[in-house]
């Protein structure tokens, strides 16, 4: 079993509200279509769509003000919203996709997730469908809500099912000694040891509207699933054929986590 998870910076233009990058996720279904690796799940991010209404009602932070459980609900209307754009794009690429809500079967507390029930996308997986979840707006039974990062939940998912690789894909090649974007001279680490301590420090924070923290967090978020035991690569999937190859199993330019 694959996960794939695509990063909102993929599957959004990230500085412009509430706009998909309609061209990834054309190719992307393409690519996935084409790698005809079953079983599979994917996880989107929010990008343009959930972040900017997180962080306009403080959704992250937790109950402060009434205001704010409309926030709730608009944050989890746009990843919905997110969400059936990619879905009608896997099923005209002849991808059996299946939105799967998080928010319906996670509560988080203190931002972690602590009750999850799989049985329904297990189920999901065994009649042939491909679930398609995101990082969403949840219940939290210390803050009353949260934002569940679609890192989080692909590190859940992995290690709850029986998953073998996870295929993280972002707009970057993969993790950098610096912020590429940031820094010029910044290398791409092909084998990211966990245990390096030195190198983890030196990942930059991730881009500003980020609610849920960039590459730092995601390589933390990841390390649970490397003890576990699972394959876990970064690549950059605004690149052609870059998730084909990694879904295939194939050698292809990115970061491989190890122990
Ligand atoms: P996504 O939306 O794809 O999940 P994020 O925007 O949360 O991804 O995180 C990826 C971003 O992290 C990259 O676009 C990059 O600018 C930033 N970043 C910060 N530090 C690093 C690093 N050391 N290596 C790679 N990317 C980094």
């Amino acid at each position: 079993m694959l996960i794939l998870k695509l990063g909102g910076s993929v599957v959004t233009h990230k500085d412009k509200p509430f706009t998909p990058h309609i061209d990834n996720i054309t190719r992307l279904a393409a690519e996935i279509a084409e790698a005809d690796a079953q079983p599979l799940i994917l996880v989107h991010g929010g990008g343009s769509y959930g972040h900017p209404v997180a962080t306009e009602y403080g959704i992250a932070e937790g109950y402060r003000e009434p205001r704010q459980i409309t926030g709730v609900s608009k944050t989890h209307q746009a990843m919905m919203e997110l969400n059936g754009i990619i879905v009608r794009e896997l099923l005209d690429a002849g991808v059996p996709a299946f939105a799967v809500s998080p928010s319906s079967f996670i509560v988080t507390e203190g931002r972690r997730i602590i009750d999850i029930d799989l049985h329904v996308v297990e189920r999901l997986i065994e009649s042939g469908l491909v679930p398609v979840l995101y990082g969403d707006a949840v219940l939290d039974t210390m803050q009353r809500f949260a934002i569940l990062s679609g890192d989080q939940l692909v590190v859940k998912l992995a290690t709850g099912l029986e998953v073998e690789r996870v295929v993280l894909g972002s707009d970057v090649d993969g993790v950098f000694t610096a912020d590429p974007k940031l820094v010029e001279d910044a290398r791409l680490i092909e084998e990211f040891s966990l245990s390096n301590h030195g190198d983890e420090a030196k990942i930059g924070d991730a881009l500003d509207t980020d609610v849920t923290g960039g590459m730092l967090g995601k390589v933390l978020e990841a390390a649970e699933a490397v003890e576990a035991g699972i394959e876990v690569v970064m690549v950059n999937a605004t690149v052609d054929g870059r998730v084909r190859a990694a879904l295939r199993g194939e050698n292809v330019i990115g970061t491989r986590l190890k122990r």
